[in-house]
C-alpha cells in the first residue's frame, strides 16, 4: 500500500512524511527556466543514420523485437555504446555546465563511437540526448542554461550503430543535493532494477509494473502512468508499451528474446504536468522533481539481461550514489 503524506516518514524521524521526506520545501527548486537551445551538431556522413532522418517518417512499424544470435550481438553492441555515451555525459554534470555542453559532449563520444544520436531528428527532436531538470518529467532539450549546485538531470542517450538502438538514461545529483531529493533518486534506481528484476518468459510483463509501484509505494512516491517503456531494437520505439503502473488492460506476456526498455519515473508531488512551448519538454505543475532511470533489457528463460552495461558490467544507472548535505 502506498504511504501517505499523513503517515509516519519511512526514515523513522517521527515526523509526518509529508514534514521529511515529501516536504516540498527540501524538496522544491526555483522553477526551471528554459534556456537558448543552440543549432543542430552535424553527424559526420560516414555514420550511418537510421531511416526516419532522411525520409522524415518513422518506420518500419513497431512490432515487436525479438533477437537471437548475430542480430541480439549487434544489439548488445548498440546497448554497450549507449552505456558508454551515458557514462561519459553523467560524469561531465556539474555545477555551472550547461545541458548543451552535455549534448556535445554525448553528440562527440556518439561519433567517435560510431553511433548516430538516435534523438536527433527524431520526429524533428534537435538535439542528441534529452536533459532532464528537477521538476522536469522528460524530454528536455539540452540548452545553453546551467546546471546549479543541488539540481538533479536525468540524462537519455539511445545510440544507432550496427543497425539497433540501444537506449539507457540515469538521473545524477549536481554537486550537493538534498537528503530528501537523494531519497527519490535512489528509490527511483532500486524500482527500476526491482521491475527488471520480475520479468519472466512467459510471465506478464504487468510483473515489472507490480514491483516498480511497490517499491514506489513504500516511501509514498508516485509511478508517472502516462510514460512506459517499449519494445527497441531496429526500431527505436516498438511494440510493446511497458507499462509501469498496475493498469488491467495489458496483457502482453514477455517472451525470450524480446527486447525492451524498463524506464520508470517517479515523482514526489502531483501527477499533472503540461507540454513546455518547444513541444517536446514536460514539466510538472506543482515544480516537484521527479527522478527516471532506464536500461534496455532482453527477456531471457530465467529472467532478463540488461544490455546496456560498460565492458566491465557497471552502468551510470547503478551509481554512484549522489552526494547529500543529510
Ligand atoms: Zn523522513
Amino acid at each position: 500500500m502506498r504511504a501517505t503524506r499523513n503517515a509516519p516518514c519511512w526514515c523513522g524521524s517521527g515526523r509526518k512524511l509529508k514534514r521529511c521526506h515529501l516536504d516540498p520545501a527540501a524538496l522544491r527548486r526555483p522553477p526551471i527556466e528554459l534556456g537558448k537551445v543552440t543549432p543542430l551538431r552535424d553527424v559526420p556522413s560516414h555514420i550511418v543514420r537510421p531511416h526516419y532522418v532522411e525520409g522524415g517518417t518513422v518506420w518500419p512499424p513497431p512490432t515487436p523485437q525479438i533477437l537471437a544470435g548475430a542480430a541480439l550481438d549487434r544489439m548488445r553492441h548498440a546497448s554497450r555504446v549507449a552505456a558508454e555515451v551515458l557514462a561519459t555525459t553523467v560524469a561531465a554534470a556539474a555545477p555551472g555546465v550547461s545541458t548543451d555542453d552535455l549534448d556535445a559532449l554525448a553528440h562527440d563520444t556518439y561519433v567517435r563511437l560510431g553511433a548516430y544520436p538516435s534523438t536527433l531528428g527524431y520526429h524533428g527532436y534537435p538535439k542528441s540526448i534529452c536533459t532532464s531538470v528537477n521538476e522536469v518529467l522528460c524530454h528536455g532539450i539540452p540548452d545553453r542554461r546551467e546546471l546549479r549546485d543541488g539540481d538533479i538531470v536525468n540524462i537519455d542517450v539511445t545510440a544507432f550503430v550496427d543497425g539497433m538502438h540501444g537506449d539507457t538514461s540515469a538521473t545524477v545529483g549536481v554537486g550537493t543535493i538534498g537528503a530528501e531529493t537523494a531519497a527519490l533518486v535512489d528509490t527511483t534506481r532500486e524500482a527500476t532494477l526491482a521491475g527488471i528484476a520480475a520479468l519472466r518468459a512467459g510471465e506478464p510483463i504487468q510483473l515489472a509494473a507490480r514491483a516498480i509501484t511497490a517499491v514506489a509505494d513504500t516511501k509514498g512516491y508516485g509511478v508517472v502512468s502516462e510514460y512506459g517503456g517499449h519494445g527497441i531494437g531496429e526500431v527505436f520505439h516498438a511494440d510493446p508499451h511497458v507499462h509501469h503502473t498496475i493498469t488491467s488492460r495489458d496483457r502482453a506476456v514477455a517472451e525470450p528474446g524480446l527486447c525492451i526498455t524498463v524506464e520508470p519515473m517517479l515523482r514526489s508531488g502531483a501527477a499533472r504536468f503540461t507540454t513546455a512551448e518547444d513541444g517536446w519538454t514536460e514539466i510538472l505543475d506543482d515544480g516537484m522533481p521527479t527522478a527516471q532511470f532506464e536500461h534496455t533489457v532482453v527477456v531471457t528463460d530465467d529472467g532478463a539481461e540488461i544490455l546496456t552495461l560498460l565492458v566491465d558490467g557497471s552502468s551510470a544507472v547503478a551509481g554512484p550514489s549522489p552526494t547529500t548535505n543529510g
